[in-house]
């Protein structure tokens, strides 16, 4: 049996998102820009498409822009609003545990003269709103905040913070902006653009069972941003490059999709998911929930297991057709300790025992009872092979949520 619990890491494309994506790869290959009636078909799928992306998040059309993914999302948010707002101040409020996209992107900044605040997070791995006040100043132009961790599945208090940037402005800091990464949150819980009230949000379709390579950026009405690519007109001046027509259908039936079964999905994700937790919890001792188990999406769980070493864990059950992965981002072909849970506070040992479970809308309780049991086996095994070599086997309850 395969099993892949590794949908934070990308998902399998939906069957019908492949049949919307197939007609824009022969027949339909119209550039969107042309004004032929082969451009202007290719130019109505896209539209469709941005209001489909539109629907999802509760935007206006008009505010979706299309480009390559969650990445580009991250950079074109961080790096744009820092260039066109970079007269009034030169201050970026983000925390430590953002995706690379994010984090990287503020880095390059810091070398180009700007000053990045990175806030960190509690064991839970939750921001203080309290931090984010402290760290405002009459030179913030920028706050960004993920919605929902990728390792561990953390939701912020989004909102709260927006309530913060609102109180920040009507204070004076006119330039003030706040992005969010929800790549991992859209589709594993609802994202409404008001209602958390950010200015711009980035979202991924290889996340919710679309193609790679294509994603969105919801840009506010009004808000200025700088390009980061140059050419020609495209996205309303926001993004040059020939559109990705296959990639943006794509990424608009995903969109329908998550819209119109949202519920469904994040009930049996979220069903599935605390089954796996429970039957990890009852077989073993040792074992911790890393992250706010309240305050979390529906997919993810990320477990440290006391006595044993993540990546061995993984190949263990990779052997056996289980796909999940550990907290580790695999850098440059060098496989580095996740900064993510360095950051909630975790010991080394922790981090180093630490596997990250992700579901997704496809996954069946028939493979959360396989990878269970391989995990049964395959913890036994790794434990019996430790000096003093006993076994760790049930002691239901023992479980500390951090
Ligand atoms: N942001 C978060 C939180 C992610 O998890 C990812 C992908 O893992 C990205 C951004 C990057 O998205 P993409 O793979 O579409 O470039």
């Amino acid at each position: 049996m395969k099993v892949y619990l590794d949908n934070s890491a990308t998902t399998a494309m939906a069957r019908e998102v492949v049949e919307a994506m197939l007609p824009y790869f022969t027949d339909e290959f119209g550039n969107a820009q042309s004004v032929h009636s082969f451009g202007q078909r290719a130019k109505s799928a896209v539209e469709k498409a941005r209001r489909q992306v539109a629907g999802l998040i509760n935007a206006a059309p008009g505010e979706v822009v299309f480009l390559s993914g969650g990445t580009e999302a991250d950079n074109l948010a961080v790096r744009g609003i820092a260039e066109a707002h970079g007269d009034h101040g030169r201050h970026i409020i983000t925390t430590r545990i953002e995706h690379p996209a994010v984090l990287a992107t503020c880095e390059a900044l810091e070398g180009a003269g700007y000053r990045v605040t990175y806030l960190p997070a509690s064991r839970n791995g939750i921001v203080d709103i309290a931090d984010v006040r402290n760290a405002l100043g009459d030179d913030t132009i920028l706050i960004s905040v993920m919605l929902a961790n990728n390792e561990t599945g953390t939701i912020q208090p989004i909102e709260e913070i927006a309530a913060v940037v609102a109180e920040a402005r009507t204070g004076g800091i006119e330039h003030l902006h706040f992005h969010t990464d929800a790549v991992q949150a859209v589709g594993k819980t609802a994202v409404d653009v008001k209602r958390l009230g950010v200015d711009l949000l980035s979202l991924s379709s290889h996340k919710i069972h679309g193609p790679k390579g294509a994603g969105a950026l919801y840009v506010r009405k009004g808000t200025r941003l700088a390009k980061i690519l140059y050419g020609g007109h495209h996205e309303r001046d926001r993004r040059a490059g020939t559109e990705n027509v296959p990639g943006i259908v794509g990424l608009g039936a995903a969109a329908e999709l998550a819209r119109v079964n949202l519920d469904k999905r994040v009930n049996l994700m979220r069903e599935l998911r605390d089954y796996l937790e429970r039957e990890v919890i009852s077989r073993f001792s040792g074992v911790r929930i890393n992250g706010d188990v309240e305050h979390r999406v529906s997919n993810i769980s990320n477990i440290s297991f006391d006595a044993i070493d993540g990546e061995s864990l993984l190949i263990a059950l990779d052997l056996k057709g289980v796909a999940v992965s550990t907290g580790s981002a695999c850098a440059s072909g060098s496989l580095e300790p996740s900064h993510v849970l360095q950051a909630l506070g975790l010991s080394r040992d922790e981090v180093r025992g630490s596997l990250r479970f992700s579901l997704s809308a496809f996954t069946t309780r028939d493979e959360i009872d396989y990878a269970v049991s391989v995990l049964a086996e395959t913890i036994t095994r790794l434990r019996e092979m430790l000096p003093g070599g006993e076994t760790d086997v049930v002691e239901a309850g023992s479980v500390a949520k951090s």
